[in-house]
């Protein structure tokens, strides 16, 4: 019976190292790229990047990347990215929505007991405040999270890839909540535009090299990048979940075992993405990579709620 007990308690202890090791550091290896060049700045005047705020979720840098402090907090952002052009305004992501208690309860049971959420002014109102009324949302990808904020948002065609739209229909779970809000509206665009950036195809949106979406299937299986090359010279990438926060890009590491096996779909796939876009950061100086949650980043873009001016004195 000894022996038993003494069984059992090393199967235990092993098991809780081998927990506790898919959590330690482990860079991916990543050379350095051949052959890469910043995009042209677009011709085009007036294409410009701002972003809103919509939301919080708060984890820790452990959860978000091998090698994180697990005990570090993180602040998760919401939120949506709007880029304005003179042939229309896109809306990509749609931060949490005014419903976003009830869409919170379609998530895993492990986050629903693991994290905390908090509110803030919707996409939507935020939008509405501004004047502004997109003529497109495009999703990274169609989780929860990123869709929350559509019901707040009718009557706006929503673009994603096919297999993104599959995956809508068939991803069981992930997919609920996309499945319940938006279904009319989704719409289907292609990459008809050839490689880019080392990607394999392209929908150069505008046909302006301004908003060049790719395809980048990983975290789910229509997950896209969006480089944004605004009319001031800068140039942005979003890349919706493929890394939570951007040590995943800078390391590059990629999220812990079971952060892995409750959100991505094909993690061979995010770790070859993980590593391009290491290697397009160092080879493009001034290359924003937004992860869509982290919050660090998004404060250092252009507001579209830029803070009210302090009075004069
Ligand atoms: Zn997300």
């Amino acid at each position: 019976m000894r022996l038993v007990i003494r069984l059992v308690l090393f199967a235990l202890l092993a098991a809780v190292l081998a927990l506790a090791w898919t959590f330690a550091p482990q860079d991916l290896d990543a050379p350095p790229a051949q052959g890469i060049a910043a995009p042209p700045v677009p011709a085009t005047p007036g294409v410009e990047l701002k972003a809103i705020l919509a939301g919080k979720m708060l984890s820790s840098a452990g959860f978000a990347y091998r090698g994180g402090n697990l005990t570090e907090e993180r602040v998760f952002n919401m939120g949506a990215i709007v880029v304005s052009h003179p042939k229309g305004t896109l809306v990509f992501d749609t931060g949490f929505g005014k419903n976003v208690a009830e869409h919170f309860k379609t998530t895993p049971w492990l986050m629903q007991t693991t994290a905390r959420y908090e509110q803030e002014p919707t996409v939507a109102e935020q939008l509405t405040a501004a004047g502004i009324t997109p003529s497109a949302i495009l999703l990274t990808h169609a989780h929860w999270d990123h869709v929350s904020g559509l019901e707040d948002l009718p009557n706006i065609p929503v673009l994603v890839p096919q297999a993104e739209r599959d995956f809508v229909d068939n991803g069981g779970a992930a997919t609920e909540l996309a499945r319940k809000i938006g279904t009319t509206a989704y719409k289907v665009y292609d990459f008809p535009n050839g490689p880019y950036l080392g990607f394999e195809n392209s929908f150069d949106y505008f046909g302006d090299g301004s908003v060049v979406l790719v395809p980048a299937p990983g975290h789910t299986p229509g997950s896209i990048f969006a480089f944004i090359n605004t009319s001031d010279g800068k140039h942005y990438v979003l890349i919706g979940d493929t890394a939570w926060q951007s040590e995943g890009i800078d390391h590059p590491a990629e999220k812990p075992w079971l952060a892995r096996n409750l959100v991505d779909n094909d993690a061979e796939q995010v770790r070859g993405l993980l590593v391009r876009l290491h290697q397009l950061k160092e080879a493009i100086p001034g290359l924003t990579v937004v992860p869509a949650h982290d919050r660090r980043i998004w404060e250092t873009l252009p507001q579209l709620k830029e803070p009210s001016p302090s009075p004069q004195q």
